[in-house]
């Protein structure tokens, strides 16, 4: 089983790479594939070039062998559609194999405003992580489809290879990438925010306006 954890990762941080790691325990997966997307359909564009967020993606996972990079989504010059790179790892890995569309519980909110967003739990279990500040929703169409997909026991994703909503606890890390950049456009440090791999590509090409902190 596999999980597949997509974001524009600008950058990434500790609270993407410590949930997959919680959810790959919690799980039994396989292995986490972390997927930054090209060009995203629901926000303005990254900062950081595709390349740039590949190669902090590529630090934050090096040497975690649960984690990997699976860079399909930089590949395609469309808008990086979800239910499309579904169906690309199901015409590799085909039908049977479970796989996990893994999401914060920020993404899982406005989930009907993606694109073709009912199919997604035709090709995917999907697997929300609590993040602080954001609640289960309680009304509207994704708690509908939570009423009608919803799941407690993780021994059901193996039933089927699609078509489950689990909501799950991961560490509670009050991080995310827009305060990271905010922070390092005003010239402060962003250590311990993200691995120090990440930061060091930071500096090192002085992303998000970044100069040496030394
Ligand atoms: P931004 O602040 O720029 O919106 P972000 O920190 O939310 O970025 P994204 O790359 O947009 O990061 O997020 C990718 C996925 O990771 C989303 O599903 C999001 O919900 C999830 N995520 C990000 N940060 C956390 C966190 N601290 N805890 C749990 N999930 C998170």
């Amino acid at each position: 089983m596999i999980g597949i954890f997509g974001g524009t990762f600008d950058p990434v941080h500790i609270g993407h790479v410590r949930t997959a790691l919680d959810i790959r325990e919690d799980l039994a997966l396989d292995e986490v594939r972390l997927m930054p997307c090209n060009i995203s359909p629901h926000r303005s564009a990254p900062l950081a070039n595709g390349a740039q967020r590949l190669a902090m993606l590529q630090a934050a996972s090096q040497g975690e062998p649960g984690l990997r990079v699976d860079d399909r989504e930089l590949h395609r010059a469309a808008p990086s559609y979800t239910v499309d790179t579904l169906l690309s790892l199901r015409a590799e890995l085909g039908s049977d194999k479970p796989l996990c569309l893994m999401m914060g519980m920020d993404s899982f909110q406005a989930l009907h405003t993606w694109h073709r967003w009912r199919d997604i739990i035709t090709l995917a279990h999907i697997i929300v992580m609590a993040r602080p500040g954001w609640l289960p929703p309680t009304q509207g169409e994704v708690a509908d489809l939570v009423s009608q997909h919803g799941v407690y026991d993780p021994a059901r994703l193996h039933d089927a290879s699609a078509g489950c909503v689990l909501l799950r606890p991961v560490s509670q890390l009050d991080i995310s990438a827009s305060r990271i950049r905010s922070a390092v456009q005003a010239g402060r440090s962003a250590r311990y925010w993200v691995p120090d791999g990440v930061w060091e590509i930071i500096q090192q090409q002085g992303i998000y306006g970044a100069s040496r902190h030394l």
